[in-house]
């Protein structure tokens, strides 16, 4: 028996297989483009292909992210909030906190024991401080995105970037280079911005270890060290992070099979307003 999550991010489509134990079988990852419901089913065909199980015979599918609703195949649906809760404190199950930064939005979750949302708050107003704000910064510099936090991690001497605008850093960066500044310094500059950013975002759902780092941007090594430096604790973090969100959606599904489990009702934010982008 399988079971799986899929979640459609406005960047990034992801997908889990998991198989009756519960142990992840199969993954599949393309960029969600214009056609969201072919790439819901792309990487659905993908992880079924690398978990030997026809779509068919898979029992249970739980569509998560904003496109959730335009997973065809999908039985339910469950918000990206509650299965990034599920999937962390699955994957790290001493998990209070959970920080997500994605394409365009980042997330600070706080969660309970049993892995459910206590509090989240979001800032999905603008691409400050996301994974767009960090492809910018790559692309000013000439660089690759899966480039930029090694690179960052050699500085000596980081800048202080004053602009988390996606549109506005690119001319500091260019006006830095023109300095005869470093690039690591720069990109150590940019990745303490965001870092900065996400730990004001956390600070209002409340910090409480563990923390767990998810979303495509826990990709990035230097990201990693720089939450790190400015939480002043260990992050949480593997080769899964990304999927976390289908994974928690695939773990909800596998509960509902084996044990007919409930399923969340969407939380709400307890008193922590929505927050603006950058500007
Ligand atoms: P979504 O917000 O659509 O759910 P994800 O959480 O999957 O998206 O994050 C996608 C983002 O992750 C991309 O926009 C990109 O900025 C970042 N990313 C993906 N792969 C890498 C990588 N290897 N190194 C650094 N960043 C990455």
């Amino acid at each position: 028996m399988h079971v799986a999550g899929v979640d459609v991010g406005s960047t990034a489509t992801k997908a889990v297989v998991l198989d009756e134990d519960g142990k992840v079988a199969g993954l599949g990852l393309c960029p969600t483009g214009a056609n969201v419901v072919r790439a819901a089913e792309r990487v659905f065909q993908e992880a079924c292909r690398a978990a030997h199980v026809e779509e068919f015979d898979v029992a249970y599918v739980i569509g998560t992210g904003y496109g959730r609703y335009k997973v065809p195949f999908g039985h339910t649906q469950v918000t990206e909030i509650s299965c990034h809760a599920k999937g962390a404190a699955r994957l790290f199950p001493g998990t209070r906190t959970v920080v997500d930064i994605g394409g365009q939005d980042t997330k600070a979750i706080r969660v309970s024991p049993q892995g459910e949302v206590v509090d989240f708050c979001m800032n999905d107003k603008c691409a400050a401080g996301t994974g767009r704000f960090l492809e910018a910064c790559a692309a000013v510099l000439d660089m690759k995105l899966s480039e930029i936090g090694d690179v960052s991690m050699r500085s000596t001497h980081p800048l202080k970037i004053t602009n988390v605008c996606t549109v506005f850093v690119e001319s500091e960066i260019v006006s830095q280079l023109a300095r005869g500044e470093k690039v690591e310094d720069i990109l150590r500059g940019v990745h303490n911005a965001i870092a900065g950013r996400s730990v004001a975002l956390l600070r209002r759902v409340g910090i409480e270890a563990q923390v767990a780092f998810t979303g495509g941007v826990s990709r990035n090594g230097g990201m990693v060290r720089a939450l790190e430096e400015r939480l002043g604790l260990p992050i949480n973090v593997n080769d899964l992070s990304q999927y976390i969100g289908a994974l928690g959606a695939a773990t909800f599904a596998l509960e509902r099979v084996k044990h007919g489990g409930e399923l969340p009702p969407p939380p709400r934010p307890a008193g922590a307003p929505q927050t603006h982008g950058g500007h």
